[in-house]
């Protein structure tokens, strides 16, 4: 549905986006992951033809949009990054206002504002004004604003910074029920607990350019990312360690703070034989941290950083 060819763009001397390809299908939630200025809100805006690239192409339904902007702004949607209400007015006049601006006959465009107020569960306070409304609300109201259009593609660029976990949730779901109608989604975060949640293919970016890409499993076997699970002892106990160690010599022990680190393939199967291991070998377990966010150690073994908010 959405093909990506070798995208590049540059501010001045910043190489924002380079040579960046990627395909979206139809029916998919596509999520950009990266850092801040890693690229993800450039790639966003050429797709939605705010920006246009230096070189390379973005092929929607056919129509590459460079030739027909007005077309893609049709069948698009866009949440920007930045919240775009005027404050003073109620949501049902931002509504009406943002919706005008596509023209869509108004006693059309009056019908679907009330029902993407409901769709976003914000109907009961579409009289009230935007100032009296929370940050997650006001992201609510920002997405319903993209959806007036009933457009098939819906790109999300970060919608969850700063709002509290109620309303994460509650654009979660909004999301998930989008999808579900069959609704292609392009949504970006740095968020990686967000990425595994609910996106089918990742494309993982840093520094304007594309780093690794697939599914959290195609990504795993590429970057070969191992969990980790970490074990304190209740007391500073060599012996138990060597012998461990004996049995597994890729275990890291800290006499600092009684820690053992292993890697392993996979938490739920390998932790049991671990804790065994350390209690047949006379250690008392203190406290057990495990870390299955995968693409959190993707992203680290790939880059070389933690991706941090
Ligand atoms: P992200 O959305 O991943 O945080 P951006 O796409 O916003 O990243 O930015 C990528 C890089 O391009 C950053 O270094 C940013 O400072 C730079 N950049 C983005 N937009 C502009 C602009 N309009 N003018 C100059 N530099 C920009
Ligand atoms: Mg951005």
């Amino acid at each position: 549905m959405i093909q990506v060819r070798s995208l590049s763009k540059s501010f001045g001397k910043i190489e924002a986006v380079k040579d960046v390809s990627f395909n979206i299908e139809k029916g998919e939630i596509f999520g950009i992951l990266g850092p801040n200025g890693a690229g993800k809100s450039t790639i966003v805006n050429i797709l939605n033809t705010l920006l246009r690239a230096d070189s390379g192409d973005v092929v929607i339904d056919g129509i590459n949009t460079r030739d027909d902007g007005k077309k893609i702004k049709l069948i698009m949607g866009v949440v920007p990054q930045e919240i775009s209400l005027y404050e003073e007015l109620t949501a049902y006049e931002n509504l009406m206002f943002w919706g005008g601006l596509y023209r869509i006959p108004k006693a059309e465009l009056k019908e679907n504002a009330l029902k993407t107020l409901d769709f976003v569960d914000l109907l009961n306070r579409k009289d009230d004004r935007i100032n009296t409304f929370s940050g997650g609300m006001k992201r609510r109201i920002n997405i319903a604003c993209s959806l007036l259009h009933k457009p098939r593609i819906l790109i999300l660029d970060e919608p969850t910074v700063g709002v509290d976990p109620q309303n994460r949730n509650h654009i979660f779901e909004v999301i998930g029920r989008l999808n579900d109608g069959g609704m292609t989604i392009i949504y970006t975060t740095h968020y990686l607990e967000e990425a595994e949640r609910f996106c089918d293919t990742i494309s993982i970016i840093d520094m304007g350019r594309i780093i690794a890409r697939g599914t959290l499993k195609e990504l795993r076997k590429i970057s070969d990312a191992k969990d980790l699970i970490t074990v304190k002892l209740a007391g500073s106990d060599c012996d138990t360690v060597e012998r461990i160690k004996s049995e597994n010599p890729s275990v890291v022990y800290d006499i600092h703070t009684n820690t053992i680190k292993v890697e392993c393939d996979n938490i739920v199967r390998d932790i049991p034989a671990i804790i065994n291991r350390i209690q047949n070998s006379g250690g008392v377990i203190e406290r057990i941290h495990t870390r299955g966010t995968s693409l959190e150690s993707i992203y680290l073994k790939l880059t070389g950083k933690e991706l941090r908010d």
